[in-house]
């Protein structure tokens, strides 16, 4: 794989440098030159294929030039562990649940690919580094899971105090080993800019061989495009022939960028919905042309209170580039906190079925473009995280006690252990250095 820059400034790399760069020295995003098309024996037979089966074929048509086939197969069957269920909701819809890992939410997928190919790399070359990552939430608690304990590897995490939920606080700061978290007296978009500006910080680079580990990095991206041929393998293993629709809720747009490249590989997808809260720069950007980040705010879906996606451009040259092309296959819409609320009950009354207010945001950006485009289609809701991990508000939504998974409810008794930092980026390298 050859990717360039989005500044079109630094060099083009191969997939190892990309990796461990994380971000461009010219601070854009690499990007891959070329995404084959999976060829048309793979969709005649792709629902006979599981989920790892669909990740080594998938894997080995994108970066076949950088890993032979024996080196996927081994980062596959050790990052791809856990299953990706696509649960019937209602009729045409059904939930593609992506939080059966180790963290219980999407991010596991990255993080776990990420840690396997880059423990792959060091392993070979007997190199060291140091991750970075910033989260709004989940990010952190995957790749605290993913990495912890790989040899060769240190984890530095950085979170908004008080902006995250107790579930997800624990996940980051029990671990201990080679992770150490960082609370940041701040937002989410301080936390992600203390990152970048270390990635460019030349003392810093001297210092330490630094990674990336935010969905910036190619590596987290890419394993999030097998779900989606995953969940199309078992539309299709169902009975379902309808097109498919993807609902995804979305903050910094990896998500929706590796559907994009499930798309470009060839995967049939009728729509992506880019289902957003009250931060939605992107769905306005797609109704008047303008692309404004703003800061974020906050709201109870809060792993997407993203005001200015790191993954924008990326999102934008996977449909197309040009304000037309990318309008035909990505459509935005916006939920508030109350209509998330309402819908997490109605869903709950309805059906039993209970969904974490990330998942009811997708739900909700499906039922508006359902208004927006009659027609037969099968809509997928992506559900990115389990609802335990948000417990205070899923149970005053619904009103009632929630079953919370053993795995998660003995987090809650363990001890946290943070480091309190402010937002200065001199006080953030000064700790570093230390
Ligand atoms: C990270 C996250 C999102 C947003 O995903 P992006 O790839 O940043 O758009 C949505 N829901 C949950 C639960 C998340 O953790």
């Amino acid at each position: 794989m050859k990717l360039y820059s989005t500044q079109h400034e630094s060099a083009d790399v191969d997939l190892q440098e990309a990796i461990f760069r994380g971000l461009p020295p010219d601070n854009g995003l690499y990007m891959p030159y070329e995404i084959p098309s999976m060829p048309a024996s793979f969709f005649e037979s792709i629902h006979t294929l599981s989920l790892p089966e669909i990740a080594k074929a998938v894997c080995k048509n994108l970066l076949g030039d950088d890993l032979t086939d024996s080196e996927i197969d081994g980062i596959i069957d050790s990052s791809m562990t856990f299953e990706a269920p696509v649960v019937s909701l209602e009729e045409n819809v059904g939930v593609l649940e992506l939080f059966h890992g180790p963290s219980m939410a999407f991010k596991d997928f990255g993080a776990r690919f990420m840690a396997a190919i880059m423990s792959h790399y060091l392993v070979k070359a007997k190199r060291e580094i140091r991750i970075l990552v910033a989260t709004s939430g989940d990010t952190g608690g995957a790749v605290a899971q993913g990495f912890y304990n790989t040899p060769g590897i240190s984890v530095t995490i950085l979170y908004p105090t008080g902006k995250v939920s107790d579930i997800q606080e624990k996940q980051l700061t029990t671990l201990g080993g080679n992770v150490t978290a960082l609370e940041i007296d701040g937002t989410f978009d301080d936390c992600q800019r203390l990152v970048k500006q270390a990635f460019l910080d030349e003392e810093l680079r001297a210092a330490f061989n630094l990674a990336s580990a935010n969905s910036i990095n190619i590596a987290r991206l890419i394993p999030q495009s097998f779900y989606y041929f995953a969940a199309y393998a078992v539309l299709r293993r169902q009975g379902v022939t309808k097109p498919v629709v993807f609902s995804v809720p979305s903050g910094n747009f990896g998500n929706l960028s590796a559907g994009l490249m499930a798309y470009q590989m060839g995967l049939p997808i009728q729509a992506f919905v880019a289902a957003c809260n009250a931060n939605h720069p992107v769905p306005d950007y797609l109704a008047s042309g303008n692309y404004n980040p703003k800061p974020s705010v906050e709201t109870i879906s809060n792993a997407m209170d993203v005001g200015a996606p790191s993954n924008f451009i990326r999102m934008r040259l996977l449909a197309g580039d040009a304000i037309e092309q990318v309008r035909k296959i990505v459509k935005g819409y916006d939920t508030s906190d109350e209509k998330t609320k309402e819908i997490m009950l109605d869903v709950y009354q309805r059906t039993g079925y209970v969904m974490c207010p990330h998942t009811a945001v997708a739900y909700d950006g499906l039922t508006q473009y359902a208004l927006d485009n009659p027609g037969e289609y099968y809509g997928v809701l992506l559900s990115t995280a389990h609802y335990a991990k948000f417990l205070p508000t899923v149970e005053s939504t619904l009103g009632t006690k929630v079953v919370v998974p053993a795995r998660l409810a003995a987090l809650l008794d363990k001890q946290k252990k943070s480091i309190p930092m402010g937002t200065d980026f001199e006080g953030f390298k000064k700790y570093l250095l230390l």
